[in-house]
């Protein structure tokens, strides 16, 4: 029998897993796909999730895969620049960086797989589960396989398959947009500066930014309303559409791209009010599925497994009783859950600061009109911005690795 099976080989499943690998524990780590060249959510690291990064011992891989730190973020409304704060906002910390999913999970696996007490199932989702006794003692693969297992970790992403068989409810947040993603040819001023913008004209929003492979990407905010046809978005034509939105000195840049269909990637925001069962325990986006607004959900995800870790290693390390184990789930969820609340109510405030600009066209004309010219008005949004950045990138709660 594995003392742990984890379910999910994103961030959080594998940095998870191979920590528990690191210190001995017999995990094995179930995957749906077959490699790491899925589509991804996100490539942005904010300093916590850095600094989680640092204490995993991955400071160096990051160094040796695609990574770019981002020099500043600005924010432009109405074709007019409003403020610009550089990177990194902390005297002597460190800037938010984008890394290559792809390259960090296959580096963290040949990590991981160093270990003989480790062992990777790629290329089949867990179905169900094994039940004795109302405890969850093993998974059913896709190809019928079952698995034993001391602990089950539902790392399975925000339509968790391990969340729906515990029977563990997702407390959902109302959520009016999903994220289309392009990606295009970069483009020399990019090369020099990397800035992430923020850009608002009249209803529309996007963001902007040269990723870590080299191709400037786009996540633009497609807004839902009841009765809208949900494929409306593929009949539009993207490169008028983008162009019309773009402040002047983007536009030739845009016009210069031949611009494909993007990627539709869903958004659902929730958490979960029990992040566990009889053993069974609930982490990252499967207990709380987290908004791409300022790039959290990766951040939050490698701080679970850290606390996870935390509490589970001298427990497995002196092959504690099941009961055991089943008592200090709740004690991981009590001491992530105030860090994740208070992160989904920061990402909700900036979401509503967009929503206000978007929505309210004398608020923004306002804006883009008086910013530019008008000193402190233009301090004051930039300075209660970065106030409001301060947790979004350091973290809530102190997480640090302790064995
Ligand atoms: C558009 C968008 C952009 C984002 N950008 C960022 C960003 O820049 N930075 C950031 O920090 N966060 C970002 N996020 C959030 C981030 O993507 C997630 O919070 C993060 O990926 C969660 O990691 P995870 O490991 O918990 O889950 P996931 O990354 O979703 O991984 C879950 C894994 O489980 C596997 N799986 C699912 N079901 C099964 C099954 N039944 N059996 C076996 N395996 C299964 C999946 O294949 C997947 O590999 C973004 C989100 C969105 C929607």
């Amino acid at each position: 029998m594995s003392q742990v099976v984890i379910i999910g080989a994103g961030p959080t499943g594998l940095t998870l897993a191979m920590l528990l690998a690191q210190r001995g524990i017999d995990v094995k780590l179930i995957e749906a796909s077959r490699n790491f060249r899925r589509t991804f959510r996100g490539e942005a690291l904010m300093p916590s999730g850095l600094e989680a990064i640092e204490f995993m011992g991955l400071t160096d891989l990051v160094a040796r895969i695609p990574h770019r730190p981002l020099d500043a973020w600005e924010f432009v409304i109405e074709n007019r620049s409003i403020f610009r704060v550089d990177e990194p906002m902390e005297p002597g910390g460190k800037p938010c960086t984008l890394i290559s999913q792809p390259a960090f999970l296959e580096g963290v696996m040949a990590e991981a797989r160093q270990y003989p007490n480790f062992e990777f199932i790629a290329g089949t989702a867990v179905r169900d589960f094994m039940w004795e006794n109302d405890r969850a003692v093993g998974v059913i693969l896709g190809d019928d396989r079952q698995i034993d297992a001391e602990l089950i970790v539902g790392a399975d992403g925000r339509s968790s398959i391990v969340r729906q068989k515990a029977k563990l409810p997702l407390d959902r947040q109302s959520q009016n947009f999903d994220i289309l993603w392009f990606k295009l040819a970069s483009s020399p001023e990019f090369e020099a500066e990397n800035i992430f913008y923020s850009i608002i004209s009249g209803h529309d929003g996007f963001g902007l930014f040269l990723g870590c492979e080299g191709l400037l990407q786009i996540g633009w905010s497609l807004h839902r309303q009841v009765g809208d046809d949900a494929n409306a978005w593929q009949r539009i034509n993207w490169q008028a559409k983008l162009v019309a939105a773009a402040p002047d000195w983007l536009v030739p840049i845009l016009q210069q791209q031949k611009i494909d269909r993007p990627v539709l990637l869903s958004v659902t925001v929730g958490l979960c009010p029990q992040w566990h069962a009889p053993g069974v325990l609930l982490l990252g986006d499967a207990a709380h599925p987290m908004s791409p607004v300022r790039a959290q959900g990766i951040n939050m995800g490698l701080r679970d497994a850290i606390v996870t870790v935390n509490h589970l290693v001298p427990l497995f390390q002196r092959h504690a009783q099941l009961t055991e184990i089943d008592a200090v789930l709740p004690q991981i969820q009590a001491e992530r859950e105030p860090e994740i609340i208070q992160i989904q109510k920061l990402q909700h405030a900036e979401i509503n600061q967009g929503e206000l600009l978007r929505n309210y066209a004398p608020l923004r004309y306002g804006v883009s009109w008086l910013a530019p010219h008008l000193s402190l008005i233009r301090n004051r949004l930039r300075q209660s911005w970065v106030d409001r950045q301060l947790l979004l990138r350091q973290g809530v709660t102190s997480v640090s690795l302790k064995v």
